[in-house]
């Protein structure tokens, strides 16, 4: 009763799934003018999101900076929004700022960064050029920890406004977090590998976090096979 009145919150901790499946609700939603914003309580977690859901890119890049949702606020240097060509069809998700990010103000611009360029350049994308990276965390875990569910769910509305402004061909979630986060799954890697996923009805592709590869380079020959497997869903679509 409370998902039909608009009320319900648009992301919920994993812990919270209920019985309709994630990528319906989200599918369902990500899309400005969705349930979200019908009636939304003053002050709460739906109102927030609704609320984000409406920003064009300029408010979205003025929120973000200024978020203090979560804790993670109070140990960043500065947010880290996302970068490269607002109308790619290429969209990239990562995990969360590292040291580095957290420094530059970039995405992926430390070692692991590199390594995605290098990915990028085997596949002939390049940073800005039809592709755009973010994270699903915009602000750095303190000591890389992982990403607790509550930021998940405070930060996921930028991220699902930044997919729906540039409304990619098609995702590509790079490592557990952004697997795990975009298609609500507890799931390994290895298994949502090699599928064409959707969210919000826009083709997702699983692949290794680069991050990862860096410390297991015989896997680097799948993530390969993903991107190839990527390249040609894309094609496939034109
Ligand atoms: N790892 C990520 O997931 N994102 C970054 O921006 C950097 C490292």
């Amino acid at each position: 009763m409370l998902a039909e009145m608009g009320l319900a919150p648009v992301w919920r901790l994993r812990a919270d799934r209920g019985a309709r499946g994630g990528e319906e609700t989200r599918a369902a939603r990500a899309e400005p003018g969705a349930a979200g914003e019908r009636g939304a309580a003053p002050g709460s977690a739906a109102e927030r999101e609704a609320t984000i859901m409406r920003m064009d890119w300029d408010a979205l890049k003025r929120a973000v900076p200024v978020c203090t949702a979560c804790e993670l606020h109070k140990s960043r240097t500065q947010t880290v929004f996302g970068v490269g060509d607002q109308r790619a069809e290429w969209l990239l998700v990562g995990e969360a700022p590292g040291a580095e990010e957290d420094r530059l103000g970039e995405p992926f611009v430390g070692q692991a960064g590199k390594l995605l360029d290098a990915m990028l350049a085997a596949i002939d994308l390049k940073r800005g050029e039809n592709v755009y990276i973010a994270n699903v965390l915009k602000c750095r875990p303190p000591g890389n920890r992982n990403p607790e569910a509550h930021e998940v769910a405070q930060c996921s509305p930028y991220l699902l406004r930044q997919i729906a402004l540039i409304r990619p061909k098609l995702i590509v979630a790079m490592g557990r977090f952004a697997a795990q986060t975009l298609l609500n799954s507890d799931a390994s890697i290895a298994s949502l590998r090699g599928t064409v996923h959707r969210f919000a009805g826009v083709p997702l592709i699983v692949t290794y976090h680069p991050a990862y590869l860096l410390r297991n380079l015989p896997d680097k020959a799948k993530a390969w096979h993903d991107l190839l497997f990527a390249r040609r869903t894309l094609r496939s679509l034109k």
